[in-house]
């Protein structure tokens, strides 16, 4: 399952260059273009997938612990003291790649960044 024009299908394929800071068997990460903070990272699933609601229930355990193995890598390199984990889903939240993704940002005391919530 793959849409060939998505540039996260081509990052996923390795078709263009990213730098890649894990893979389990369905998902990937590598750091933002466009990091908000230094270290900020998105995970994707390798197939195209559009929003969180797309995602098969079954991947749901192995996203978790990737996510958590990420995160606390991000801790343990002293990236940040704390994380958000930020999911844009369809144009009204803010998604402007339309293959799922879940931001992890690394944070720090007073370093200014914003929150939604
Ligand atoms: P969204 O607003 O869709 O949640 O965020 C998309 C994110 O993907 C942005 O933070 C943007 O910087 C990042 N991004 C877009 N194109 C590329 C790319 O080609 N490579 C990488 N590494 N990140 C990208
Ligand atoms: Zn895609």
């Amino acid at each position: 399952m793959e849409n060939k024009e998505c540039i996260f299908c081509k990052i996923a394929r390795k078709e263009i260059k990213s730098e890649i800071v894990g893979e389990s068997n369905s998902f990937i990460a590598f750091l933002d273009i466009n990091p908000k903070a230094k270290g900020h990272t998105l995970i994707i699933p390798k197939n195209h997938y559009v929003t969180l609601l797309d995602i098969p229930d079954k991947l749901g355990n192995e996203l978790l612990s990737f996510m958590k193995k990420i995160s606390s890598e991000l801790l343990e390199k002293k990236q940040g003291d704390g994380f958000n984990v930020i999911m844009n889903n369809l144009e009204p939240a803010g998604q402007l790649v339309k293959h799922a993704h879940i931001h992890i940002i690394p944070r720090k005391d007073r370093d200014n960044l914003r929150s939604i919530v």
